[in-house]
């Protein structure tokens, strides 16, 4: 099914003081047919495209319409279990969920979500959002002191004392805290804006590339233009010196007639002149839609900017140097890469 009208929700928040991002907003959900396509249906295919093979879950449909609780299904902790296996991380759901997250100057608050279809979904999209990374690097993420990614998969989020609210906090995670952790909202019906969790999930591992020491930023900065420096403010990209000077489009994917040269452009859209980790995250966004789904619609041709090319390099070999993967994983995101980049034949 196609999802070339697939838009990601909302911006990120990045509170630069505490390194607490979230992707907020998302009113802008995936069409109907995407979310058709993404409707629980008895077995679920895992993501992978190219020459990875596929792997099916036994996951039988209800044989009650009256299940709703996750727990009266015991399929929801049986599906959460082959998820947590295959890629190293504890999924938290139902009452067993976090509620708070942040610090005082943004707290974000969480409820629950117990409803066992749409658990079931949202773990079925983790599963789809990680395996376009290679295998290996979920589990590799864990360290001594913050122990294994723990995903939690949640009800409604809201900020301080305002009320939660659905789709206002999708995705986000906080290098500051004692946890290592990612949370999803998914509620109302457990969907889940898989790109938004793919991107913080780039957050995760670069922040953790960081703390390992194993990040060039020195050399990272050179790739940029001369006299650019990243805005570090969330207000104002949009409209600042830099905005549209070098980025690809200027709002997502919202396709647009370049005003610059092609050696002009660095960026993917303006909210990757944000931050360095904005730019990386959103650099990434297409191969891994490309990795999901299999379609490089959502920005073609970006990976054949030179500049692009240069910094997308730079951060896939960093990832590669920085974690111990299989030659075989690094080799089909390699040759994903390659093939947006037009590097090789189609
Ligand atoms: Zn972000």
């Amino acid at each position: 099914m196609s999802k070339t009208n697939w838009k990601k929700g909302g911006v990120c928040l990045l509170s630069l003081a505490f390194l607490l991002t979230a992707c907020k907003g998302g009113s802008d959900k995936p069409t109907t047919a995407d979310t058709a396509a993404k409707t629980p249906g008895g077995s679920v295919t895992v993501a992978g495209t190219d020459t990875e093979p596929q792997e099916e879950f036994t996951d039988a449909a209800p044989t009650s319409a009256q299940i709703s609780d996750y727990k009266d299904d015991p399929q929801v902790e049986e599906l959460a279990r082959q998820v947590e296996e295959k890629h190293g991380i504890d999924i938290v759901y139902g009452e067993d969920v976090r509620r708070n997250f942040g610090n005082e100057e943004e707290d974000l608050r969480a409820t629950a979500f117990t409803s066992a279809e749409g658990i079931k979904t949202a773990i079925r999209s983790v599963d789809e959002a990680f395996s376009a990374f290679p295998k290996g690097l979920t589990s590799q993420l864990a360290d001594e002191k913050r122990g294994t990614l723990k995903v939690y998969l949640l009800g409604a989020v809201g900020q301080g004392d305002n009320a939660p609210e659905s789709g206002a906090y999708p995705a986000f995670t906080d290098n500051e805290d004692p946890e290592l952790f990612l949370a999803i909202d998914i509620s109302p019906d457990g969907f889940i804006n898989v790109p938004t969790v793919s991107h913080e999930f780039t957050h995760v591992i670069d922040f953790r590339m960081h703390e390992m020491g194993k990040f060039d930023d020195e050399g990272w900065n050179k790739l940029n233009p001369e006299g650019f420096s990243y805005v570090e403010n969330y207000e104002t990209y949009a409209t600042g010196e830099f905005a549209n000077k070098y980025s690809y489009t200027e709002y997502h994917y919202t396709p647009r007639k370049l005003t610059q040269p092609p050696e002009d452009v660095y960026f993917v859209y303006n909210y990757g002149t944000v931050s360095a980790l904005e730019d990386r995250a959103t650099l990434l966004e297409p191969l891994i839609i490309y990795r999901m789904w299999g379609h490089d619609t959502i920005a073609p041709g970006m990976y054949e900017f030179p500049h692009i090319q240069a910094k997308t390099e730079y951060f896939l070999k960093a990832i590669e140097a920085a974690f111990d993967l299989a030659p075989e994983d690094v080799e089909i995101w390699k040759n994903a890469y390659e093939k947006l980049a037009n590097k090789t034949e189609p």
